[in-house]
């Protein structure tokens, strides 16, 4: 598989200190013959490697991440931005939404209706209406119905009508009168790209203007379907694709190519026959499961997040704005716990280096101050000067501590964020040098 491959080409990476031309260009010819393999075109393999490269060699490598796993997350960003960065959205404001389907016959346009129907009704509180937009097979319109039934969504069908732009046109009619909000409109595919088909769907689209056109595609077509969705995109400017049939094995490659050449985002994704078998795509997940290595990729990412100098920001100001409480607290030794060791986290907790070298604090010491922690209030957290003698009882009993250690908790507290004001006021490209090391 082409995890397997990645794995492999990453392995060549072991061992060696650093991130060099030479031993990246093996572990790239590797990559791009994984990528290949997993349908993605040549030139996009090619592309996405030189990327790939550029990246990997003007990194540092960080103190805690061996250069192969640094390769992983390259690759895995590279390979989500390709995909199309943040999920996108469907464009639900039409009064009623229109919502086009266009694609090959067997793609997975008349399921996926139903699907997103289905969808819509459940996670968007929409109340939409399925319409029968195939006119030249009637076993297709009561597909359409049986789908409709499944889900509990009304279709729109006439057998006697020959003319799909007449149906739709009656459709969204019928859905202003009875209160649907997004109108689905399946359509007729043909078995291949051809004029008739083009035809059809584009007249369609210029009659009724939909707020989404959305192309379904097949994921097992693998090169076929990057095919099929250039030839649409010469015709219908469609706003977004849907990959069907991704359950089980199939192989991911076709959403970088697609994404890639056509530049329209994919959407949704259809993982079975049934009908919530639909996702929303996410293309951070689509690498992780490209790559079969979500174990490996969140281990790299974990790492990094410790070196995370926007969070180191966001404390600076929490500071400055004497907003700081123990939740920011918490959420600092836990950082510094995944790092394993409490001299680091003298780095990180700015100011409060020199003082916890004098409290000699251990690992039980963490443990009893996060459970003190997580027995205050959100209210307390955030205000700790609000914890009066009543509230140190109930912390103490509720993190089984004595009231002398949450007294002291208390004060160390108290002390660290002075401090932490004090170094402020003193520059802070001090500060921020401190909590970088
Ligand atoms: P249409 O001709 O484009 O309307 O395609 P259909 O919706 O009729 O689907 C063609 C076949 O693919 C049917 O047998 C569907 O059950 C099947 N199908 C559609 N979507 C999926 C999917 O996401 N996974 C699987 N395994 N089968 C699917
Ligand atoms: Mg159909």
């Amino acid at each position: 598989s082409l995890s397997d491959k990645l794995d492999k080409a990453f392995h060549v990476l072991k061992g060696h200190g650093q991130i060099t031309e030479v031993n990246v260009a093996e572990t790239l010819k590797e990559v791009r013959r994984a990528l290949v393999d997993a349908d993605v075109n040549f030139k996009t393999a090619k592309e996405f490697t030189n990327t790939v490269k550029e990246k990997a060699l003007g990194q540092n490598v960080l103190k805690s991440l061996k250069p192969n796993q640094l390769m992983v997350k390259i690759v895995k960003d590279e390979l989500t931005e390709m995909m199309g960065g943040d999920a996108e959205g469907i464009d639900l404001s039409g009064s009623p939404s229109v919502i086009l389907m266009s694609g090959l016959q067997g793609s997975g346009k008349t399921t996926f209706s139903g699907k997103l129907a289905n969808f819509l009704k459940t996670k968007k509180s929409k109340n939409p209406l399925l319409v029968a937009c195939d006119v030249y097979r009637p076993a297709a319109i009561d597909q359409l119905h049986v789908v409709g039934e499944q889900v509990g969504v009304e279709v729109f069908s006439n057998k006697e009508e020959k003319n799909p732009v007449t149906i739709a046109e009656a459709a969204i009619a019928h859905a202003k009168q009875n209160g649907h909000n997004v109108v689905i409109l399946d359509t007729a595919g043909r078995l291949a790209v051809d004029e008739v088909m083009m035809n059809e769907i584009s007249d369609i689209y210029k009659a009724v203007q939909p707020q989404e056109t959305l192309f379904v595609v097949d994921a097992m077509t693998g090169q076929d379907a990057v095919n099929t969705a250039k030839a649409f995109n010469k015709v219908l400017d469609y706003d977004g694709v849907i990959l069907t049939k991704l359950d089980g094995d199939t192989r991911g490659g076709a959403a970088i190519s697609i994404k890639s050449v056509v530049n329209k985002p994919i959407k949704f994704i259809g993982t079975g026959e049934k009908m919530d078998a639909i996702d929303v795509f996410y293309p951070s997940r689509m690498a992780d499961r490209i790559l079969g290595m979500g174990d490996v990729v969140s281990l790299v990412e974990r790492a990094q997040e410790q070196y995370d100098e926007e969070e180191a920001r966001k404390i600076q100001k929490k500071i400055a704005k004497d907003k700081f409480g123990f939740d920011d607290f918490l959420k600092q030794i836990q950082q510094v716990k995944k790092m394993g060791s409490m001299k680091d986290l003298m780095g990180m907790i700015p100011g409060a280096g020199k003082m916890m070298k004098n409290m000699d604090i251990d690992d039980d010491a963490f443990k009893h101050i996060e459970a003190m922690i997580h027995s205050m209030t959100p209210l307390e957290r955030e205000n700790p000067t609000s914890i009066n003698a009543s509230r140190k009882k109930r912390i103490s009993k509720g993190s089984g501590t004595s009231v002398q250690e949450v007294n002291q908790l208390l004060k160390q507290f108290t002390q660290m964020s002075k401090m932490m004001k004090m170094m402020q006021g003193g520059g802070g490209k001090k500060m921020m040098q401190m909590m970088k090391n």
